[in-house]
């Protein structure tokens, strides 16, 4: 048995102040529909410089009601990326709209415009795009085919809290933008999420579904709308604001991780990393690596399967959307509609990656990386 550790693929970073917020929270008596989510939401819209904030149960329920509130339902088509957490299609699907995967671009792995116009000539309703891993899609672009064809816009910036677009705060770069705040986030409130928009009417009209369909000032019996209860308690509000105040030490913290991976790997043969861009700032999220062909997903399930029996975590970041049984049996998609999406999704890896963690912990992960991959390699090459 392996003595040392296991490293975790993520991890929060809670401090005695968060512990100290939630127990107040606790003593109170008031544990939803209180003080705690208006200050988490007055902050949350002030950090972001949108007028309106909303926070909701999780990030999936801010994109479901997103979806709802921009009027899209049964057989509208939404285009979309099927490099994501399969969250932000899910959200479409669920009223019935019909995804349309755009595939993506490989340097941002991000929507690819020029694929996106293509695609809105055929007809759609919406863009829903996603900053992944972090990194700002390119907004520019998707906002000009917007106004061109007359569709709305969702920003899935689930993964980019803290990520900025030319100088503009990710989040505030659609009609309206979602964050998640699961555990791994870069802040979490334990199960939540957060609709941003600068829109009153979606704004209100979130207001009321998340709280079973009830107007801001109808009483608690008065349902206008087919609502749900996807609100953020007190407890989960109170872990948020702490969390919001304390973004720019994690963030900072986050950033060192990455550089040091980026020091230990960038001279690595094997591994591709992932890039920076012009005028974009990436959040750290995840610490994505890519094995560098003739690797393929083969050496990349070895070289995972190597890793977590050595005691470090890893996850394959992100198998394609359109290849998941469901969406296979619903949709009919198959291996080859989207090439990029499909070699980029099966030679990528997330190493473990935290806002804590230690210089030597990167080190430790590197190490065992590269002696996993010399076997990996030696192997594809039939050395
Ligand atoms: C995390 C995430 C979500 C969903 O957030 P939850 O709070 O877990 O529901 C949606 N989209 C993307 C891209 C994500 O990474």
């Amino acid at each position: 048995m392996d003595s040392r550790k296991r490293i975790p693929l993520a991890a929060p970073n809670i401090t005695d102040r968060e512990l100290e917020a939630v127990a107040e929270v606790l003593r109170s008596g008031t544990l939803s529909l209180g003080p705690k989510l208006a200050e988490f939401e007055e902050r949350f819209a002030g950090y972001i410089g949108t007028r309106h904030a909303i926070g909701v149960s999780s990030g999936t329920a801010g994109l479901h009601l997103c979806v709802i509130a921009l009027g899209i339902g049964a057989g509208d088509r939404v285009m979309t990326t099927p490099f994501s957490f399969i969250a932000s299609t899910n959200a479409v699907v669920y009223e019935q709209a019909i995804p349309v995967f755009v595939d993506i671009d490989p340097l941002t792995l991000n929507l690819d415009p020029a694929r996106v116009e293509e695609a809105a000539r055929k007809g759609a309703k919406a863009i829903l795009a996603v900053d992944i891993f972090g990194l700002p899609a390119e907004w520019d672009g998707l906002r000009e085919i917007a106004r061109r064809f007359d569709l709305s816009v969702i920003e899935d910036s689930c993964e980019a809290l803290g990520a900025t677009y030319k100088g503009r705060a990710a989040g505030s770069l659609g009609q309206v933008g979602v964050f998640g705040f699961y555990p791994n986030k870069q802040v979490t409130t334990g199960e939540g999420g957060m609709i941003v928009t600068d829109d009153d009417r979606i704004a209100r009209v979130c207001r009321a579904l998340r709280n079973q369909g009830r107007w801001e000032q109808a009483g608690w019996v008065e349902h206008e709308l087919l609502g749900f209860n996807y609100r953020l308690d007190e407890l989960s509000c109170a872990l948020g604001i702490v969390q919001l105040e304390r973004l720019g030490e994690t963030q900072a913290q986050r950033e060192r991780v990455a550089r040091w991976y980026h020091e230990r790997l960038r001279d690595l043969e094997a591994v591709e990393l992932l890039p920076t861009v012009p005028g974009l700032t990436r959040s750290w999220f995840v610490y994505v690596i890519r094995l560098r062909p003739p690797l393929g997903q083969e050496a990349r399930d070895r070289t995972m399967a190597a890793l977590r029996e050595q005691g470090v975590e890893c996850a394959d970041y992100f198998a394609p959307i359109h290849l998941q049984p469901v969406y296979q049996r619903r949709f009919g998609y198959r291996r080859g509609d989207f090439p990029v999406t499909e070699d980029i999704a099966g030679r990528s890896l997330a190493l473990p990656f935290f806002a804590h963690m230690s210089e030597s912990q990167v080190d430790e992960v590197v190490r065992t990386l590269k002696s996993v991959l010399t076997r990996s390699t030696s192997r594809a090459t039939g050395a």
